[in-house]
């Protein structure tokens, strides 16, 4: 049995706590007390049987205590973090955005795989225990780029959690032997099946879905299909999505990413798509983009959907944006939410770690409301975030250094890096 103390804390903001932490679970959760451990608040002076069983103690310093960072869409395979700063070469649209980062990506100045890691690496010591990242999947790069994320996964397996998503980045229809590649991946271990555009890229919305959605009944999987489409027509594409989820009996399986511009249309379809979404369990992530139309956050989090927050591509042939750090990143969704209220600079904050981890694993404690804050109570994983901060929302503000990274109740990362 490995026992941890941290004290003291302030979980989710609130009053200083020592909380303890049993193999890899959060145990107890007690009032600070100053002379000794967690669960002695009533015995001034003694000595916690913790402590005095050689419980690993971690020196909370009155720092906030959050459930850690889940980065529920993020593209591990094309991320340039850590290189040089690179002129934008993209064109417009998916498809040449696609051709740009396959003209580009293999002659990096540093391999594949050393990106991958760098990037991983980065966003732990920064606070991200749980990460669901797409790997691209199609006749040029086969699965190379897939096994360079199955390969970092393994090299940080103690460290976080990371599920891989087949992703058909350059569509199913357009290039013989895609469908064949995505099979391939799913039979090498990719835990999803992605998606993308149906309509916009393939231009054959029912073949394209039809093609996803028997993969994942095959290798039963859930999907994540990524939506960019705009207004109406990303609405269309919603649709397809829903009826298929719904006919398969997929219900809780089916993520959206990105989608838009899903609340563009009229105030009726925004209200519908809401309880769909609901009814089907079907999740959304957001990258936390500045375009108008998105679905309202806060009537999402009212209808129970679980909303999960991703750093997508990190500076990489698609996008200079990205730095690993998902509290940056949800300064960022509360920044072009509008906020500024704290409780929902805080509901922020609770889509960036709970939100995330709801998707990643279903049975995970899932968001009812902007008021809800869970995940930091006696029976959760102690996968954890210490931060430094006044208030939450002075933490989202602030964004500082002084954080400490916990993986299963082990010290994985301190000031902002690893430790081993
Ligand atoms: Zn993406």
């Amino acid at each position: 049995m490995t026992t941890t103390l941290i004290r003291p804390v302030r979980p989710w903001g609130r009053a200083l706590s020592d909380v303890t932490l049993t193999d890899g679970i959060i145990t107890a959760v007690a009032p600070h007390h100053p002379a000794g451990g967690a669960g002695t608040a009533g015995s001034p002076g003694a000595v916690s049987p913790a402590v005095s069983t050689g419980a690993t103690v971690v020196e909370g310093r009155g720092r906030l205590l959050l459930p850690a960072f889940s980065d529920a869409h993020v593209h591990l395979d094309s991320t340039r973090i850590g290189l040089p700063f690179r002129e934008h070469t993209g064109g417009p649209g998916v498809w040449e955005m696609m051709l740009n980062d396959r003209r580009n990506w293999r002659t990096a100045e540093v391999s594949l795989q050393e990106r991958v890691n760098e990037t991983l690496g980065r966003m732990i010591a920064r606070g991200t225990t749980r990460v669901r990242s797409f790997a691209q999947v199609d006749v040029d790069c086969r699965l190379e780029r897939f096994e360079a994320v199955s390969a970092a996964r393994e090299t940080f397996r103690d460290r976080a959690a990371v599920q891989i998503v087949a992703f058909p980045q350059a569509g199913l229809l357009r290039e013989k032997g895609s469908v064949e590649m995505l099979e391939e991946a799913l039979k090498a271990g990719a835990d999803v099946v992605g998606g993308i555009d149906p309509c916009s890229l393939d231009r054959d919305p029912a073949q394209h879905l039809d093609l996803v959605f028997g993969l994942a009944e095959k290798y039963q999987v859930p999907i994540d299909i990524h939506l960019h489409e705009p207004g109406a027509l990303g609405v269309f594409s919603a649709d397809l999505v829903l009826e298929r989820t719904r006919a398969l009996g997929m219900q809780g399986q089916v993520t959206l990413s990105h989608a838009y511009q899903l609340g563009s249309v009229s105030e009726a379809t925004t209200s519908r798509l809401l309880e769909a979404f609901a009814e089907l369990d079907v999740c959304l992530t957001s990258v936390a983009p500045a375009t108008s139309g998105q679905l309202p956050l806060t009537r999402m989090a009212e209808a129970g959907i679980r909303f999960g927050l991703g750093e997508d591509g990190q500076r990489d042939y698609w996008s200079p944006y990205g730095n690993a750090d998902m509290l940056d990143r949800t300064w960022q969704l509360a920044f072009t939410q509008g906020f500024r209220q704290d409780e929902l600079i805080e509901h922020c904050l609770a889509v960036a770690t709970v939100g995330g981890a709801s998707i990643l694993d279903p049975s995970a404690v899932r968001l009812k409301d902007t008021a809800h804050r869970p995940g930091l109570d006696a029976g959760d994983p102690a996968d954890l975030l210490l931060v430094g901060g006044e208030t939450l929302s002075s933490a989202v503000m602030d964004r500082g250094t002084d954080r400490t990274v916990l993986r299963a109740g082990r010290i994985v990362a301190d000031q902002l890096e690893l430790v081993s």
